[in-house]
């Protein structure tokens, strides 16, 4: 008998032990179990904590460590002085001023500010960021806000109108993504807090069913918000790779499927290479594993939602008709041209929005309950949003797609017909992401750079993509654009290995460092820059390397 076997095996063992050493044993091997599996199982991978332990080590090792920091203090110098908003800062002020300024004064002196920087937004020249800039909606805009500056949802019996215009905006985007009687959401103040919100909310309901430690199913190509949420709520982000074609792979999905998958996500599209996710097969997984599912269309929903209406349907559906969708965020402040400040996420169902609710009962200043991470709110946003979606209703943003999308479409066919470049797989919306395999693509960075233009800068693999908005629209901006690339192309074809400089180099750089933690802390000091006060410090000044600029 292997029972009997194995208790004579123990008993034999523990001959001559008294009963106090079998106590004190069991008691330390069961305390070593439970520490173990606490190291073991963290959010954070047993090898990723292994690299950074390591890496850290290398910086306290006496000579490794003063190069690298070496490296580091230049890398910050180098960055510092390439970005110009910060090289050519003086007088700041640092205090109140002890007087009041007059209305005019201060007009005069904001003028001073709002003229600062020499990229042209205005003449399309930079990759998303603005998505309108229609002069005629920027007057609408401020009438509206000036209505409701003071206004806040936060009080709605103050601001009853302000209440209905919320729940109008929540209701219309709801319709626009065909969700059902239930369907159900909130306005953010943009698309990470509704990235953010959802993730709480499949988080909590993870709990509820009893998963300890709930993880998200996320493709490597989604928005770093999700990385915010996984960082802010304690989640465990599983990245999931994706096919050559830029889109996630589902049967990696299906395999990085746990009892622990709190929810899985997809983009429409993802903003690194602006590819569809295959929405449809990973709803497939959502119900037959019963996992609620996130699709981030925050960047592109104000904008699918019109396609088939403008003459560009798209191959897969994409909302909640989708069955096994349960949420969806946009951003109206994207192509849903409201100011920014505004977001929806939507619910196919009530259930799971309560979840994303907060409420503290027993606060002394009253029963709290609140909708989202905020407490008081901007209401001159929100009805920023509701205004603008009533301006240009259904036509309007039915034209502003068909003529983005035919932009974009243009502007691949002839991209596309330039050699020694390429587009990443097939984007149905409107970014296109270029890259190399002749050359190192941060050249065309750079060289655009210096024609005015202003394109987003992607790595793992490096790329560049130009996110098109209604600028981009505008007579004769695609055919500058176009000009500028095949001129660029010519150029650094003429010597394909020359060395990349400026910002290119930076991050070239940033993704050849093993150390991601280095990486990290040179953004640390640029998050520093943007709040610095004081001139910066010249050259010399810095660890000592007058030659370096
Ligand atoms: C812009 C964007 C977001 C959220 O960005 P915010 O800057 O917080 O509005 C989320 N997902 C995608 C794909 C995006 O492009």
């Amino acid at each position: 008998m292997c029972w009997e076997r194995a208790k004579s095996f123990v008993n034999v063992r523990c001959e001559g032990l008294e009963p106090w050493q079998l106590i004190a044993l069991t008691v330390a091997s069961t305390l070593a179990a439970l520490w173990l599996h606490g190291f073991l199982f963290q959010a954070e991978s047993l090898t990723s904590r292994m690299k950074k332990k390591f890496f850290k080590l290398l910086r306290k090792t006496p000579f490794v460590g003063t190069v690298i920091q070496k490296k580091i203090d230049e890398a910050l110098v180098d960055i510092t002085s390439s970005l110009s908003f910060l090289r050519d800062e003086k007088d700041y002020i640092k205090a109140l001023p002890e007087l009041g300024m007059s209305q005019s004064e201060v007009l005069e002196k904001m003028k001073e500010y709002s003229s600062k920087g020499d990229i042209r937004w205005e003449e399309g020249k930079v990759s998303g960021t603005v998505y309108s800039g229609e002069e005629k909606l920027t007057r609408l805009l401020v009438r509206v806000y000036e209505e409701f500056a003071w206004s806040n949802p936060l009080h709605p019996d103050i601001f009853p109108g302000l209440r209905k215009m919320e729940a109008e905006v929540v209701r219309i985007a709801c319709t626009l993504f065909n969700g059902g009687p239930n369907s159900c959401g909130a306005v953010t103040s943009g698309g990470t807090e509704s990235i953010l919100m959802a993730c709480k909310a499949y988080r909590d309901l993870a709990y509820e069913k009893g998963i300890r430690r709930p993880e998200m199913l996320v493709p490597m190509s989604a928005h770093a918000a999700f990385d915010k949420a996984a960082h802010y709520f304690g989640l465990k982000m599983v990245q999931i790779p994706l096919t050559k074609s830029m889109e996630v792979d589902v049967q990696a999905m299906r395999k990085a499927i746990s009892k622990n998958t709190a929810l899985l996500v997809c983009s429409a599209p993802q903003f690194p290479h602006g590819i569809m996710d295959p929405i449809e097969d990973v709803a497939k997984l959502a119900v037959e594993y019963k996992i609620p599912f996130h699709v981030d269309a925050c960047l592109g929903g104000f904008l699918i939602a019109f396609m088939e209406k403008a003459g560009f349907p798209l191959k897969h559906r994409f909302d909640f008709r989708v069955k096994g969708v349960t949420s969806i965020s946009a951003d109206t402040h994207k192509y849903g041209y409201a100011p920014k400040g505004s977001s929806v996420v939507l619910y196919s169902d009530k259930t799971y929005r309560s979840y994303q609710y907060f409420v503290a009962p027993d606060w002394q200043g009253g029963i709290y309950a609140s909708p989202t991470i905020a407490g008081s709110r901007p209401g001159g946003i929100i009805a920023a949003c509701w205004a603008t979606l009533m301006h240009i209703g259904e036509s309007g943003y039915v034209e502003a797609t068909k003529r983005i999308i035919t932009t974009t479409r243009y502007l691949e066919l002839e991209l596309r017909k330039i050699d020694s470049i390429f587009i990443f797989g097939k984007p149905e919306v409107s970014v296109l992401s270029i890259g190399s395999d002749t050359f190192d693509i941060y050249r065309l960075s750079n060289f655009l750079s210096a024609k005015g233009w202003n394109l987003n800068i992607l790595q793992f693999p490096p790329s560049i993509h130009l996110c098109i908005t209604q600028l981009h629209t505008r007579p004769g901006v695609a055919d500058h654009f176009l000009k500028d690339v095949k001129h660029g192309v010519e150029e650094i074809m003429k010597d394909v290995h020359a060395k990349t400089t400026g910002m290119g180099a930076i991050y070239g750089m940033a993704q050849s460092i093993p150390d991601r933690s280095l990486v990290a802390e040179i953004s640390l000091a640029f998050l520093d820059g943007l709040y610095s006060t004081d001139a910066p410090c010249s050259d010399k000044h810095m660890n000592g390397s007058p030659s370096h600029r």
